[in-house]
Formats: C-alpha cells, structure tokens, sequence
C-alpha cells in the first residue's frame, strides 16, 4: 500500500463509495495528479466526488477523459475547474450524455500548453462520432453563450445547443 494522507484516504473512500469503476480510474491516476501538487490532489478529487454525487456518468466521464486532459495540457485544474461547472447547471442531461471533454489549447513556450478558457469556446464533447463544441442559445435575443446560464441579455433560460465548431456565428 501507498502512504497517502488522511484527506486522500477519505476522499478515495467516499468515490468508491459513488463508483467503483471511477475509484479504480482515481487510483491509477493518482501518481500522475501528484506531480502537480497535494492541493490539486484534493481540488481534484473533490470535483470527481461532487460530479459522482450530481451525476454518475458526468463523475464517471470526468474522471475518465482526465487523463487524456492532464497528458494534452500537462495541467488538470484548468479541466477540473471547466467541469465543474456542470453543477451549476440544473438540467445539465443533455451534455452529460455528451461529456467526453477535451481540453483544448494552445503552447505558450515549448512544453508549456495552456489550456484555453472556455469562454475562448474551449469546450468540446463527441456527440457520437463527431466533435462538437458546447454553446448555449437564447432563441428570444438570437444570442449564443459558451457558458451555462441565463441569457445576457433577457435573462431567459438558455439552451443546450451543440455545435459544430467550423459553423459557430
Ligand atoms: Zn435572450
């Protein structure tokens, strides 16, 4: 057995728990998440238990497309902090289903990807095969968003609206 702290043990504890399957995913990650710090360990793991506690697939895709995330970008708070954001969506099904997310971005030095944010339209799901970008349309004001929430401008419930991201206006 690994020697691993006390918030650690509890928080592996609470996902196996949620999901076997995503607690052995967490586990195998774990060496890979502690390169970059005890905080984004914890940071990191609580976001795996709050999405599996939302929603079992969203929790179960998080922590799965975390590794592709973390080897693409060479960073996982970025990512930890985009999926997040799920909670705060109340009827968040349709891109669950979806959410297969990969972190997109760009080299700011050699070796050193950032991950864009994803008002920079950053966040991408395969909808079967095809890669799409995630908006959110206001069919009242004609007005597209790239994050959860109420419309800029009339404050009405935006929709889900999956997009391909060669046809975004
Ligand atoms: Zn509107």
């Amino acid at each position: 057995m690994t020697a691993q702290s006390g918030a650690t043990e509890k928080a592996l504890e609470s996902i196996a728990a949620l999901s076997g399957r995503s607690h052995r995913e967490a586990l195998a990650l774990l060496p890979d998440l502690q390169r970059h710090g005890a905080q984004t360990v914890e940071a990191w793991l609580t976001a795996a238990r709050r999405l599996l506690e939302y929603d079992i697939d969203a929790g179960g895709a998080f922590v799965q497309g975390t590794r592709e995330a973390e080897r693409i970008s060479e960073t996982v708070m970025p990512w930890t902090a985009q999926a997040l954001r799920f909670l705060q969506w109340p009827a968040a099904t349709a891109a669950i289903d979806g959410f297969r997310a990969r972190a997109t971005g760009h080299f700011t030095a050699p070796g050193r990807f950032l991950v864009d944010p994803q008002y920079k339209r950053a966040l991408l799901v395969y909808q079967g095969e095809k890669l799409k970008m995630i908006t959110y349309w206001c069919e009242v004001c004609g007005i597209r968003a790239y994050t959860p929430g109420p419309c800029v401008c009339c404050q009405a419930d935006t929709e889900l609206d999956l997009r391909d991201p060669d046809d975004i206006r």
